[in-house]
């Protein structure tokens, strides 16, 4: 039997400026054929668990197509395009196929299509028999809808985020079309959309209150009849109309099973809702408790979360620590004109810089100062631990390395770069241990790495496009009522 693997994902931050271009899947990953085992085979990303569950249940995979970029802008209508020929052309070089496992996001919006996982999955289901069984992964981030549901004929999604899980859902998911192969199961799907925006504070799988329910899932998922279960968070920045929270049981043959259990388990969601709420932390009182520390404090960026489609260049914290005199701190901007004064002045040089604040304004203005070059670089490093997003190849772009005058250390990248690796610091001879204070821009993804040497992790409530308080965002198209932006 062979069983063809295509993915297509992109977490798309409605509120970011600027659109996702082909470049910016070319910079992340577009490959065909062989070269995905090359790059993903040894990965804990699905497409890496989506192969060994094949190899496992001696089914030939046959891979076909994988494009994926950072998060950032919506997709340009013209980049879906061009993504979804070619994903065409390669399906059909591909030849005669058994079943296919699929790797959509959840999240991705495009500028022609609101629904863009739903757009290419509906697409792909339309190029193969309609028996032809589809099975996949989503991100926990995925805004679901109903056209993701319905193209096909399982979904399974992460189920910890931090996501270490990436590897073991491809797995699960490769096992369970393997069954369907085999005439094991006949996988049929519901979904429930509880009406809820789970705080993007809230969503560690690790604690309160999402730990629980992570634990509720999987008492639904030991019941015998039920094939797989899934609870997806949502992604606030995507102004979608089916954005927040979701529900997606899979039963073997038993559709009112899924559909009631599905509604069950939306309703206990729904009922834990005060839960969900985000606890807010300032700037100010932040700053204050990373400069009292006596160990490394993670400071993690919420409003300018990489990781969530934002610059990756906002001000607010480093001019905070600078402000509060924190010496020892790290913070890493992208900002590629002031890598090129950097690398103009050389190492060891004096120079002017005018560092970050280029995006939305909100998130910092630009902070003029004189620096000096500690390091230059090429901003390329692996990483062979699971690490949210499970990849193994990292490329920042030509990096600077430069020390203010206040002692703060800033790293200056020409791409951007999420900060899920402490491989970003080590590649650069930076030590993260020296530090008091490490800025991380994200929310819980950094958390994988950083833990081993921040004890304290601090989710600052800073302003910008991944603002973690939703009533600064300007919503128009989703869902309502969803709580707590309404009350329910
Ligand atoms: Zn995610």
């Amino acid at each position: 039997m062979r069983v063809g693997i295509i993915a297509l994902q992109h977490e798309s931050n409605t509120f970011a400026p600027g659109l996702t271009t082909l470049d910016h899947f070319e910079q992340g990953a577009l490959l065909s054929g062989q070269a995905i085992c090359e790059a993903y085979a040894d990965s804990h990303h699905e497409v890496g668990g989506f192969l060994a569950g094949l190899a496992d249940e001696q089914i030939e995979a046959v891979p076909i197509f994988l494009a994926w970029a950072l998060p950032g802008g919506v997709v340009a209508a013209r980049t879906l395009e061009k993504l979804l020929a070619r994903m065409s052309d390669e399906l059909k070089a591909a030849g005669e196929l058994d079943g296919l496992l699929v790797a959509p996001h959840g999240a991705g919006v495009a500028e022609n299509a609101p629904d863009m996982d739903g757009a290419w999955l509906r697409e792909l289901r339309s190029r193969v028999s309609p028996r032809l069984p589809i099975v996949g992964t989503l991100d926990l981030h995925a805004n679901l809808t109903e056209t993701m549901v319905r193209a096909a004929n399982a979904l399974v999604a992460y189920r910890t985020n931090p996501h270490l899980d990436q590897r073991d859902r491809g797995i699960e998911a490769a096992k369970l079309l393997s069954r369907m192969l085999k005439g094991k199961c006949r996988p049929t799907q519901a979904a429930a959309y509880p009406p809820l925006a789970i705080n993007i504070e809230r969503q560690n799988t690790s604690s309160s209150p999402c730990r629980e329910c992570y634990e509720a899932l999987g008492d639904l998922m030991a019941d015998r009849r039920v094939l797989s279960a899934s609870l997806m968070l949502g992604f606030p920045y995507a102004d979608v109309r089916e954005m927040g929270t979701s529900v997606l049981v899979v039963t073997d043959d038993d559709p009112d099973l899924a559909r009631a259990l599905a509604d069950d388990f939306a309703e206990y969601l729904r009922h834990r809702r005060s839960a969900f709420v985000g606890q807010l932390i300032e700037v100010e009182a932040a700053v204050a408790q990373a400069a009292r520390g006596m160990t490394p404090t993670c400071l993690l960026d919420m409003g300018d979360n990489v990781g969530g489609g934002a610059p990756g260049d906002g001000t607010v914290l480093l001019k905070a620590l600078i402000d509060a005199g924190v010496k020892s701190a790290f913070v890493c901007l992208h900002d590629p004109a002031a890598v090129e004064a950097a690398e103009k002045a050389g190492k060891g040089k004096n120079v002017s810089l005018t560092i970050g604040g280029k995006g939305p304004k909100e998130a910092g203005a630009p902070i003029t100062s004189n620096a000096k070059v500690l390091g230059l670089f090429d901003g390329k490093f692996t990483e062979s631990e699971a690490r949210h997003g499970g990849r193994t190849g990292y490329s920042m772009g030509r990096t600077a390395v430069v020390e203010l005058p206040g002692g703060q250390t800033v790293m200056l990248t020409t791409e951007r770069v999420a900060p899920f690796s402490l491989g970003q610091l080590t590649s650069c001879g930076l030590d993260p241990k020296s530090f008091k204070a490490i800025v991380a821009k994200g929310v819980h993804a950094p958390v994988a790495a950083y833990k081993s040497v921040c004890p304290t992790m601090i989710r600052v409530n800073t302003p910008g496009i991944a603002t973690a308080d939703l009533s600064q965002l300007n919503y128009q198209r989703r869902r309502k009522p969803l709580f707590p932006l309404e009350a329910i």
